[in-house]
């Protein structure tokens, strides 16, 4: 067995649709396209379906949109298609019925009859006297091949097992991540491949796949690692080469243990709604167990696709760091030019609040740049800007918030600093009402009042915008526009009596 294969690169991303897409399947599909992209090679997007019970196709399409979104592009799969389709578990029940009939011709696999009774009792058996294998007692291995399809021809109940050959000794894998690995020839047993019902176990499905597909990496979570063994009984019964195995760890909460909901958000919905960027979320999670040279945290996506390698990844687990995070994409925002800063976040968030309509937004372009100029740098989440933007949607009737009220209209100075205001910027007039004239005409009102600044300013901001925590005031008051600004400060005063 190789641990290089030199066949060209085909990896696949296999989720099962038995939930949403997680953070821990969202990295092990970002190391499979990565890898993919940085060896020219393929990725394939297979949808493990064959758990009947659990698996939904309202699931798939919730992660064929997660993908999407993570802007995790597939060569093959679902939607795009491609020489192996289909791409669906339960759309390839056939294959998996030939292959294992094949077997059974070939003497590799054999019907097993055993009821479910006699398995437990066997089990039990192997117990009481310290049996070191405690697996399948391989009772069927020995009927005759034309004496066992006499029965299966009369309707009795089987399903098929593999045959793990005599001697087969040790199994030996040199894993990409976790380096050799042995897995004792004792703990192989004659698995099923097929159960009674006519469906095909994962171990078997999934092998099947990989050789038909012709993939040449497995890189997955190493909760598969001991389903390995298992799977290269399988290729090896199929004659069709073992690809490089390469598993990867858990991710944890920070707490330690296995990331679950527990620990908060867990679906890359959630990230998703919450407003993340996808490059930042993908750059984020390819960091949780690899590393570009141990120093670099923002890593484009284009990096990534050029430079990921199997061998800068950890086997150690991986932590999720929720600061980490909101400081990478604290990151992406702070890099996007303004433009796309409007298109790509304010807007959308702005539409989706109900503040703005897409087709005919309120105000011309420009408003929006400078909107997004003093924005962008109080920005982390997507969804911030909706709030810090709320006060330039309300009209003459600003909405005030109590506790800044209290604490800046309350004081014996404000009347005289709103009435002052005011005045001030009565005089600046609707051709230069712009941020500059606007501070310019306030600037030395505070030492004229003798008001400290920070009264002063607390005090127009509050009558103006409602709250304490707005942006810069100039550029505040002339995205509001004069009049606005002009009727707010005079509705103010009352507050302020
Ligand atoms: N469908 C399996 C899972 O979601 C994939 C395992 C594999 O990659 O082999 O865990």
């Amino acid at each position: 067995m190789s641990s290089e294969d030199t066949r060209p690169v085909r990896v696949r991303f296999a989720p099962s649709p038995t939930g949403k897409l997680h953070v821990g399947g969202a990295r092990t599909a970002i190391y499979n396209w990565a890898f993919a992209r940085a060896h020219k090679g393929t990725f394939i997007l297979r949808i493990d379906d064959t758990d009947p019970t659990r698996s939904t196709e309202e699931n798939t399409q919730v992660i064929l949109r997660a993908m999407r979104w993570l802007g995790l592009d597939w060569d093959e799969g679902p939607d795009v298609g491609g020489p192996c389709g289909p791409y669906k578990q339960t759309d390839r029940l056939d294959t998996y019925r030939d292959a294992a009939q094949r077997l059974v011709s070939e003497g590799r696999a054999y019907y097993c009859f055993c009821s479910a009774e006699k398995l437990a009792a066997d089990r039990k058996a192997a117990e009481e006297r310290h049996d070191p294998f405690q697996g399948y007692q391989r009772s069927c291995r020995g009927i005759d091949p034309a004496e066992a399809q006499r029965r299966v021809d009369a309707g009795e109940p089987y399903t098929i097992r593999i045959k793990v050959p005599d001697g087969r000794g040790d199994v030996a894998i040199h894993d990409a991540v976790h380096g050799d690995v042995i897995f004792n020839a004792r703990e192989l047993d004659d698995f099923i491949i097929f159960r009674s019902d006519g469906t095909p176990t994962y171990n078997f499905a999934t092998v099947v796949d990989d050789a038909d597909m012709g993939i040449t990496h497995v890189i997955r979570g190493d909760d598969h690692l001991s389903n390995t063994p298992r799977q290269v009984m399988v290729y090896e019964a199929l004659g069709a080469p073992t690809p490089v195995f390469a598993h990867i760890s858990m991710i944890l909460g920070p707490d330690g243990k296995k990331l679950s909901k527990r620990h908060g958000a867990t679906s890359v919905e959630e990230y998703r709604d919450a407003g993340y960027l996808p490059d930042a979320f993908v750059n984020y999670l390819a960091l949780l167990g690899w590393a570009l040279d141990g120093e670099t945290t923002i890593i484009p996506r284009d990096v990534l696709a050029h430079e990921f390698s199997l061998d800068h990844v950890s086997k150690n687990p991986a932590t999720f760091d929720p600061k980490k995070l909101d400081w990478i994409q604290g990151q992406y925002i702070q890099a996007m030019d303004t433009e796309r800063f409007v298109f790509d976040v304010l807007m959308p968030e702005l539409v989706e609040a109900g503040l703005e309509r897409e087709a005919d937004p309120t105000h011309p372009k420009a408003w929006y740049l400078l909107l997004a100029d003093i924005l962008k740098p109080r920005t982390t989440l997507a969804g911030d800007v909706v709030e810090k933007s709320r006060f330039l949607y309300e009209g003459d009737e600003v909405t005030f918030d109590e506790r800044s009220v209290e604490k800046n209209l309350r004081g014996d100075y404000a009347p005289a600093a709103l009435e002052a205001a005011s005045r001030a910027l009565s005089g600046v007039s609707e051709g230069s009402w712009h941020a500059a004239s606007i501070d310019a005409a306030l600037e030395p009102l505070p030492e004229a009042l003798g008001t400290n600044k920070r009264k002063f300013y607390g005090a127009v901001r509050v009558a103006v915008c409602g709250n304490q925590v707005s942006p810069p005031l100039g550029e505040s008051l002339e995205l509001l526009g004069r009049e606005t600004t002009l009727a707010r400060l005079e509705r103010a005063l009352p507050l302020a009596q």
